[in-house]
């Protein structure tokens, strides 16, 4: 079958079928190749209900629960959104897809300089890049955003992120132990943070100054 057949299948039974009813996202997973950000060998398996490796000991996400994440990030077009956890760059063009701006942080350079080659030839001119830890926000400039997405498990919220978020800004982010993780989201109102979990899920470590000691 056809990638662009088993992409309208997967997202009616994968993502509609579920809870998934944010009409940006769907038109978001509707437009983006999965099939780009995995290897050769495995490009069959590129729209199965399941997460898939990258190398370097990593994964691209189960698709259910990136698109979960980005229905509770209730993102829109005015968004600047910090992504912690490149990785395949996938999730990356699906923000990059719906907000005006990504900043994208991967601690390690191999996956990012691969998600950067796959991104740039598929036109995105709205992604910025980083490698470091990400456990400590964007560091390459005093930066404040409006949503913050995290793609690693963390033992708790890092402080650094909830301090870059913008008034009125959305973090998600799964914490938990190593072996599984709730999606936490925090809502930032009249300066205070409103916390609720969501999905159980299990991540990779987001290892880190502010994460998992590696
Ligand atoms: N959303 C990604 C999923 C990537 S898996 C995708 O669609 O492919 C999570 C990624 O987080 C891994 O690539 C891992 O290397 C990265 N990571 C882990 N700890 C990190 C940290 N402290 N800073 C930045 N990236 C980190």
């Amino acid at each position: 079958m056809k990638f662009s057949d088993q992409r309208k299948i997967m997202i009616e039974e994968q993502l509609i079928a579920r809870d998934i009813i944010d009409k940006n996202v769907l038109n978001a997973f509707s437009k983006i190749p999965r099939e780009d950000f995995v290897a050769d060998n495995i490009k069959y398996l590129a729209y199965s209900d399941t997460p898939l490796t990258i190398g370097e000991n990593q994964t691209i996400s189960q698709p259910y629960i990136v698109a979960k994440m980005m229905q509770l990030l209730e993102i829109n077009r005015d968004c600047s959104i910090l992504e912690i956890g490149t990785g395949s760059g996938y999730q990356t063009a699906l923000l990059a897809e719906i907000a005006e701006e990504v900043f994208t942080v991967e601690r390690i350079k191999i996956l990012s300089s691969r998600a950067k080659r796959i991104l740039d030839k598929l036109k995105y001119e709205n992604i910025y890049f980083s490698v470091h830890d990400g456990s400590m926000g964007w560091i390459e400039e005093d930066l404040k955003f409006d949503r913050i997405i995290v793609s690693a498990g963390a033992p708790e919220i890092p402080i650094s992120l909830l301090q870059q978020l913008r008034p009125g800004g959305i973090i998600i982010i799964p914490t938990g132990d190593n072996s599984q993780q709730q999606l936490h989201k925090v809502v930032e109102k009249d300066g205070d943070y409103i916390h609720t979990m969501h999905d159980i899920c299990t991540f990779v470590p987001l290892v880190g100054k502010l994460g998992w000691k590696s």
